[in-house]
């Protein structure tokens, strides 16, 4: 028997997934804390000897990685969420203690290509995914291949302007698209609102989340409709422009923000609507919530070590 292994680092937890091949249920699944007295390093080693298959053949590891990641050779240029991940060589660092090929991943994208091999967009050639939730993320699939650009770092598309001047990014930068669509903008922007006087049912409460703000608005709450009003505002405003860029066939929205269904999607069509150039962009165009939920980076892993490794 021959098996992959996929990896999904994230802030709070690293999972180990060993597939059987031609399989998309992970056979053994392990997670472990991504802080804790081990490094970070030595911890993600031990999860992928725990999930290591007793019998058969490993035919390669494939790791999301958050932050940016150079694809090729497998560096993590930086984790904003692991201290002192820098430059880390994972990609060496795995392939000489388990001496089997690794590849190494950007986790939006790793997600990308989840979603579209597995998930929502089966079938599409021209795919943009985002996810949504403290920050935004993504990844771009053209003609059938995933974008990078020539240190892998291109679809880092919560990082494009849509406001200067506008509400400070989680990178530093004003007026991101992040600033004012992601979970964090979202309720920033409606915690300041309150505190300049606006009446709101969320008023007494000491600390505001995204996920409160659209409980809110679905009781009918007049300013934590608007907070998803403009979200969807800049988020259409974006699209519209990636649709000008790419010209894809589907545009997938994960992460937990998306969750939020039609009172984020409707704003966000109408102003794909009215900022697009040119009708034709929306010829064949579905904008659609993701499948995979937490799995896309995993599954994604997986896709992109069938594609490298053939058993
Ligand atoms: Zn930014």
């Amino acid at each position: 028997m021959k098996y992959y292994i996929a990896v999904d680092i994230g802030g709070t937890q690293i999972r180990s997934a060993c597939y059987r091949m031609n399989s998309q249920t992970p056979f053994m699944i392990e997670r472990i804390s991504t802080q804790g007295k081990e490094s970070a390093l030595d911890r993600l080693c031990m999860l992928v000897e725990k999930t290591w298959p007793t019998d058969g053949q490993v035919c390669g590891i494939s790791v999301a990685a958050p932050g940016p990641v150079d694809p090729w050779e497998g560096i993590i240029l930086y984790a904003p969420n692991i201290p002192g991940w820098k430059d880390i060589h994972l990609k060496n660092h795995l392939q000489s203690h388990f001496k089997v090929p690794v590849t190494v991943g950007n986790d939006a994208n790793m997600a990308a290509m989840g979603e579209w091999k597995f998930g929502s967009g089966i079938g599409h050639h021209h795919l943009i995914y985002l996810t949504i939730s403290t920050g935004i993320g993504g990844g771009i699939i053209m003609d059938d291949k995933l974008l990078l650009g020539q240190r892998g770092l291109a679809g880092e598309m919560g990082h494009i302007t849509v406001l200067p001047d506008g509400p400070l990014c989680g990178c530093g930068k004003p007026g991101h698209l992040e600033a004012l669509s992601s979970g964090t903008g979202i309720a920033k922007w409606t915690q300041n609102e309150i505190q300049k006087g606006r009446p709101s049912s969320l008023s007494h409460q000491e600390i505001i989340t995204a996920k409160m703000i659209h409980q809110a608005a679905k009781e009918g709450d007049g300013l934590a409709i608007e907070a998803f009003n403009r979200a969807g505002y800049y988020l259409g405003m974006a699209l519209a422009d990636f649709l000008h860029l790419f010209n894809p066939t589907i545009i997938i929205l994960g992460g937990g923000v998306s969750r939020s269904g039609e009172l984020l999607f409707k704003p966000t069509r109408q102003a794909i609507e009215q900022f697009v150039i040119e009708p034709h962009y929306l010829d064949n165009f579905t904008l659609t919530q993701a499948a995979l939920g937490d799995e896309a980076g995993l599954m994604g892993a997986l896709a992109l070590a069938q594609e490298y490794f053939p058993a």
